[in-house]
């Protein structure tokens, strides 16, 4: 069904980007890219770029389009186009679509689709403020509407739950902010190039199917 579809999922902090991703590896393999993972991953690590960066997640701004797109481009240009991939997170400025547009059009790689994942601003807060995820394999929970089975425990790896720290109120209503200022435009840009499908985030079960209907 998904036979190498080259897609972007745009939307807000809490929109269920990360969850529309693996419901969508579930259906289909994809090669998988969410800059906010990796860049988590570089904090962990310690690593310098980590370290940068901690600071501007935390304070819900973004980290510099040069630097991020620099990281996906090392990972598509490695990847072999066995199979689709779903950009998660990224771009997030005009800038970087501008330079993904680019490094595609080298890549011979084109997008199919971006889907934005849409939902009012007091939704996503809501969402973002109850949303924990697992500290080992990025699966994430809701505390209130789907918590693991065994509090704190992952279901699927048995690593430690967590809240990030950007998403404490305070920092959510940073990186909403942050959205509606820079990304938002992208709409228009997407919408331009004939390639936007717009789904409702609000019923979580719904977007699964929707997505499809919609790809379809
Ligand atoms: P996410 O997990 O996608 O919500 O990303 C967490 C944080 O990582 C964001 O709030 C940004 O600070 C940073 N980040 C992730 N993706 C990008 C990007 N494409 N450009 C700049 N900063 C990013």
């Amino acid at each position: 069904m998904f036979k190498k579809t080259n897609l972007v999922l745009l939307g807000g902090p809490g929109a269920g980007k990360g969850t529309l991703s693996a419901m969508l590896k579930e259906s289909a393999p994809f090669l998988h890219i969410s800059t906010g993972d990796m860049l988590r991953a570089e904090v962990k690590a310690g690593t310098e770029l980590g370290k940068q960066s901690q600071s501007i997640m935390e304070n819900g701004g973004l980290v510099s389009d040069e630097i991020i797109t620099a990281m996906v481009a090392k990972v598509l240009q490695k990847d072999e186009k066995k199979y689709g991939m779903i950009l998660d997170g990224y771009p997030r400025t005009l800038n970087q679509a501008k330079m993904l547009d680019e490094l595609l059009l080298k890549l011979n790689r084109p997008l199919d689709a971006v889907i934005y994942l849409h939902g009012s601003d007091d939704f996503l807060i809501k969402r973002l403020t109850s949303r924990i995820m697992c500290r080992k394999c990025n699966r994430i929970y809701n505390q209130y509407a789907f918590p693991p089975q065994k509090t704190g425990v992952c279901d699927d790896c048995n690593g430690e739950i967590y809240q990030r720290d950007d998403d404490s109120e305070a920092s959510a209503r940073k990186r909403l902010l942050t959205f509606h200022a820079q990304t938002q435009p992208l709409i228009k840009f997407y919408k331009a190039q004939g390639l936007l499908i717009q789904i409702s985030c609000d019923e979580r079960e719904a977007v699964l199917a929707e997505t499809i209907k919609k790809l379809n």
